[in-house]
């Protein structure tokens, strides 16, 4: 049966790291022929009121429970709870009214519950990992065989755990929600579901937000229980500029590779002590630096000791066009989580990048920005964890004075350009699922 127009649910989590490239993924499939209609949770509709839906593209919602605007920065586990049972009622109520619209719902990271649904339907589901290929091969192994060990020699300083296809893991490269004690029981509950849910299918396809040539280790090694497809960079084209200018315009007075960009995405929060200690290197870097402190987040720049040395340095704004920033000739730097949008970015813009991991899945990132990619170093903390001025200031001399990182860094932003042009390896890879979705064989 060939369907000459297939539909898409698109099913996605509510934040910004998950919203934007889904979003993009959406783009693409509809430049490809395909209607999508693209759904996330309820507690975004005002946010998302604001992003017209592009051509061929429509907006549902699902019950989250959150009557109010979306903020993750509270319980994870209550709010993920709270997705999947009041998620799962709302999309069976949607998918017996409209269910048999849909040629595929593809649903992404953290919504496994949607893949259960769609099977009470009869909806082919495939899962968008936003996460590296590394990172679903660690949840697999450790739900696989590997949780008791890691569990039991986590707190020996010398522990560290081969898996296959990926560098050997210390405690400090592995997911937060291995690390005891921890209270993300809710979100290491979600991964393990994950896992289960593809379970049920033979050598199950998963598209993910990397490229062939990122992580080919990772992806051969997955080869026996999963086909993981590269369908990355899925991000907003530089091109898509914000129309906020202020800090483009000032980035363009400013040197070519000179400029120090700093964020902690859009969840994130460092601690009053921390602040401080990274206004003191910054400082002490003696560069320009575009720093974004989110006021929603509980971080304050008017809190800061040296607020006014800090913008006669440097900039501070509570939000910008990260990709825009990114891809500027005047950024040499990016002082970064390692949330996986904000490295992929930083890889895609040829940006060296130094990490200052916070949780999930950012310290592994690290790992491989460091160790894999070698376009960059990560932060350390001292005894009672804090990263202070000092080290800061030697690991961003340190990145923006390496001839090495800086081509490793350049070599990897040619890479991913390919991987989405035509003929490019994540082009042919959406190619050939749109064409699935158009000869579906049912
Ligand atoms: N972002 C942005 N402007 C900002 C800060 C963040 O556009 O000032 C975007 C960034 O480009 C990325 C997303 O927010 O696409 C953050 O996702 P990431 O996975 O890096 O981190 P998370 O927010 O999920 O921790």
């Amino acid at each position: 049966m060939t369907h000459p127009r297939p539909q898409v649910l698109l099913v996605t989590f509510a934040s910004q790291g998950h919203i934007n490239p889904s979003l993009q993924f959406a783009k693409t499939l509809i430049n490809n022929g395909v209607h999508v209609t693209f759904m996330t949770a309820s507690s975004t509709m005002h946010q998302m009121a604001k992003t017209p839906a592009p051509q061929g593209l429509s907006y549902a919602y699902f019950s989250d429970g959150n009557e109010s605007v979306f903020q993750l920065t509270g319980d994870i586990n209550r709010y993920l709870s709270e997705t999947k049972s009041h998620g799962t009622q709302s999309l069976r109520e949607f998918l017996a009214d409209q269910g048999t619209l849909f040629t595929s719902i593809v649903y992404c990271t953290l919504l496994p519950w949607v893949a259960t649904v769609a099977r009470e339907f009869n909806i082919p589901s495939t899962l968008l990992w936003f996460q590296p290929a590394s990172l679903l091969n660690i949840f697999y192994h450790y739900f696989k065989g590997y949780e008791e060990m890691i569990t039991k020699n986590i707190d020996d300083p010398t522990f560290s755990v081969k898996m296959p296809g990926l560098p050997p893991l210390s405690r400090r490269d592995l997911p937060s929600f291995f690390i005891p004690p921890t209270p993300h029981v809710v979100p290491l509950q979600t991964f393990k579901e994950h896992v289960q849910v593809l379970d049920q299918q033979t050598k199950p396809r998963v598209l993910v937000n990397t490229f062939d040539l990122l992580e080919p280790q990772a992806i051969k090694a997955a080869e026996n229980c999963y086909n993981l497809i590269g369908v990355g960079p899925l991000m907003p084209s530089a091109f898509e500029a914000s129309k906020e200018r202020r800090e483009m315009e000032w980035l363009s007075t400013k040197p070519e590779r000179s400029v120090i960009y700093v964020s902690f995405g859009s969840l994130s929060t460092l601690a009053k002590a921390q602040m401080e200690e990274l206004a003191k290197g910054l400082l002490e870097a003696g560069r320009p630096f575009l720093w974004v402190i989110r006021e929603s987040g509980g971080e304050e720049k008017e809190g800061l000791s040296s607020q006014r040395e800090l913008e006669k340095q440097g900039m501070i704004v509570p939000w910008c066009s990260q990709v825009e920033v990114l891809s500027h000739p005047s950024v040499g730097c990016f002082l970064t989580h390692c949330g996986w949008n904000s490295t992929f970015e930083s890889l895609v813009s040829g940006v060296p990048m130094v990490t200052f991991p916070q949780w999930v899945d950012q310290g592994t990132n690290s790992k491989l920005v460091r160790d894999v990619w070698n376009t960059g170093v990560r932060l350390t903390e001292n005894g009672v964890g804090i990263v202070e001025g000092y080290e800061i200031k030697r690991c961003l001399e340190m990145v923006m004075g390496s001839e090495e990182i800086r081509k490793n860094a350049m070599k990897w932003k040619d890479l991913a350009k390919e991987a989405v042009q035509k003929g490019g390896s994540s082009y042919k890879n959406i190619q050939a699922f749109v064409e699935e979705l158009t000869n579906d064989p049912s």
